[in-house]
């Protein structure tokens, strides 16, 4: 069930717990920021999801209440997962889903980062 993108930061959220070390994730990166690791449910060859530390609920509250330092963080380690991954040549995308409409299903803020083959023209279906 997507989320209310307004609703209050639940520190419970399954990112939370990931971030925390309570579950297990398959990690690819962390810096104080920001970590990722792998999409359980994979929609392409390399399915990324990176995570800022901070709790945000989505884009919306990130880009509204964060301080410029997270933001600016949280935007790096992006650019740098992506990098390390290998994805900035030959291309990738980025997908924040937000609230209802967007399909946003767990309620702390994170990028997808999808590559790994040729990904088509932006939404399908
Ligand atoms: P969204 O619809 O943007 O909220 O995407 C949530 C994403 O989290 C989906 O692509 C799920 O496959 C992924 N996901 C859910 N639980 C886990 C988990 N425990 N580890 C890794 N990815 C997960």
């Amino acid at each position: 069930m997507p989320i209310d993108a307004t609703q209050p930061y639940d520190p419970d959220n399954i990112f939370a717990r990931i971030l925390r070390g309570e579950i297990p994730s398959r990690r690819v990166y962390e810096d104080d920021y920001a970590i990722a690791f792998h999409d359980i449910a994979p929609q392409a060859p390399v399915h990324i999801l990176v995570v800022p530390r901070g709790a945000y609920v989505s884009w919306d509250d990130f880009s509204a209440r964060a301080p410029a330092e997270e933001i600016a963080g949280f935007v790096r380690a992006v650019g740098n997962v992506a990098r390390e991954q290998r994805l900035v040549e030959p291309g990738y995308r980025l997908l924040a889903n937000i609230g209802g409409h967007g399909g946003q299903e767990v309620a702390h803020l994170h990028v997808h980062l999808f590559g790994g083959a040729p990904l088509g023209r932006m939404i399908a279906g």
